[in-house]
């Protein structure tokens, strides 16, 4: 036997190895999780992917004996030779898994500093060169074999399983983590995104925005906002639930001014978020959504305030563009937690700061939102999961609360918006029940929360699009008066706008 019989296999083998990694590199949760030991996900994951991958090659194998299938097949192999380059940009150039952040400092950097970058691009390039000349050799024995039913069935999978996975998306709902249906191109979801948020960006970043606010004090020198995701305030101790799934905030409840009454302007991140951050109206929204451009970290920037835009989600239409405004902005993969660090650093400035940590918080699947050491809740009750999430954010918060312990300094909670529980699952939907969020404001030293007096009563109905007048207060600028807020303008997911009373319950 020829050992030349093996090579087909050897580089069969090669390429799903370097597809592989370049995978993991850009899922670099997956490799976390198995670290901590939540092994199935990770392992079946990387499964479903070779599985996938080597069906591609398969599909090409076969296509590559026509004469125009040829093109399709060698097309389709330098597709996902791009791929695997972006993947290996993600760890040889920016040492983190792909995240949004990625595409927004591209997009961010300047001639220059592209060609200071050109050096680093370079193995990631030599790599996927590899990968496209291996594929080639492999794509063009395999060619060659003899072809069973059993192989015209294979090469179809790496079309048929996507097929399957969004029909189970659409069915089961999806769990959460990153929107996207699994395939074998991965990056080409975030390809399109960057696409769509660079020419979102333009038209609102070029839309300048001059303050003339009235000048009322100084302003609290360290302003933390943090933007907790899906967060029931009905499932938080400090709103009166009967699990104590906040310790850290109720301990801390002398020190808050606290909205009893609060909900979203919106039922969906990318609605309520923008609503509150920024002052444009819910009528304006999806026509001129170049107005977020005056929002809370535009106008910080504005009053000389050093601003830090800190996340563990993803791209979200309307939020991303309002990081961008940011003068520090990072985008983390993993749970909440690590976002800690970022932080620290940026307590160290000794400027004054407004730092926005936008959290994954309680996002569907909650199971997912905390590492198993948070397990606190376990009697098999269908809130278990949620109400660990929960439990977790609170301890960041904790943390927070410590790490600002004797400045000058605030920090603000509110949840983009909440959940409706119905058949035994937590859904987002326009409705009282899934917008009644947790909103208050934490102060470092009583003196400090003595000197605030908001225009708005802490026991009456409240939206949260109230949020931009009071940050302006807290910059030191006399809060204005929006017609959304006294109007309690709500907008719901078909972008109708109603008024929050007439909501369903
Ligand atoms: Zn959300």
């Amino acid at each position: 036997m020829k050992p030349t019989r093996y090579l087909p296999y050897l580089l069969f083998i090669l390429s799903v190895i370097i597809y592989l990694t370049g995978f993991l590199f850009s899922y670099d949760y997956l490799v976390k999780d198995w670290q901590s030991g939540n092994r199935l996900d990770t392992a079946r994951s990387v499964a479903e992917y070779a599985v996938m991958y080597a069906s591609l090659l398969l599909f090409c194998a076969l296509f590559r004996r026509y004469r125009y299938g040829c093109v399709v097949a060698y097309l389709l192999l330098i597709i996902v030779s791009v791929n695997s380059f972006i993947s290996y940009c993600c760890y040889l150039v920016y040492h983190s898994g792909f995240n949004i952040g990625m595409a927004v400092s591209v997009l961010d950097s300047n001639i220059r500093e592209a060609g200071n970058m050109i050096g680093y691009y370079l193995l990631p390039l030599f790599i996927s060169l590899i990968l496209l000349l291996v594929n080639i050799l492999v794509v063009n024995m395999l060619s060659k074999i003899k072809w069973s039913w059993k192989l015209y069935i294979a090469t179809a999978l790496w079309f048929i399983m996507p097929a399957v996975f969004l029909l189970k998306q659409h069915w089961f709902g999806y769990k959460g983590g990153a929107p996207m249906v699994k395939n074998i191109i991965y990056h080409f979801k975030d390809l399109e995104g960057a696409y769509r948020l660079n020419k979102n960006m333009a038209k609102i970043t070029d839309n300048k925005v001059a303050y003339h606010y009235q000048k009322e004090d100084q302003g609290t020198e360290t302003i933390i906002l943090v933007i907790g995701e899906s967060v029931r305030k009905q499932n938080m101790s400090l709103y009166g639930y009967t699990r104590t799934t906040t310790p850290n905030e109720d301990a801390q409840q002398d020190q808050m001014i606290l909205f009893s009454d609060a909900h979203s302007p919106g039922a969906i991140t990318n609605l309520s978020i923008p609503l509150f951050l920024s002052p444009i109206s819910p009528q304006d929204y999806s026509t001129h959504i170049e107005k977020v451009s005056d929002n809370v970290v535009n106008m910080a920037n504005s009053q000389g305030y050093t601003t830090y835009w800190l996340t563990t989600q993803n791209n979200i239409k309307g939020v991303t563009e309002i990081a961008t405004f940011s003068k520090h902005k990072k985008w983390v993969n993993g749970y909440d937690m690590s976002l800690m660090p970022f932080v620290a650093d940026a307590l160290k400035d000794k400027n004054k700061k407004f730092i926005v940590i936008h959290v994954t918080g309680s996002h569907p699947d909650p199971c997912l939102r905390y590492p198993e050491s948070f397990r606190q809740f376990r009697d098999g009750s269908p809130m278990d999961c949620y109400d660990n999430s929960i439990f977790y954010t609170d301890h960041l918060l904790g943390e927070l609360f410590k790490k600002l312990d004797g400045q000058n300094a605030a920090l603000i909670y509110l949840s983009d918006h909440g959940l409706k529980y119905s058949d035994q699952k937590l859904i987002h939907a326009d409705s009282k029940e899934s917008t009644r969020v947790p909103f208050y404001v934490w102060f470092s030293n009583p003196n400090l929360k003595n000197h605030y007096r908001f225009d708005k009563n802490v026991d009456q109905p409240v939206s949260t699009s109230y949020l931009y007048p009071m940050v302006m207060k807290m910059l030191g600028l006399k809060e204005i008066k929006l017609d959304k807020v006294e109007n309690d303008n709500f907008m719901k997911l078909d972008h109708k706008v109603i008024n929050y009373k007439d909501l369903n319950p």
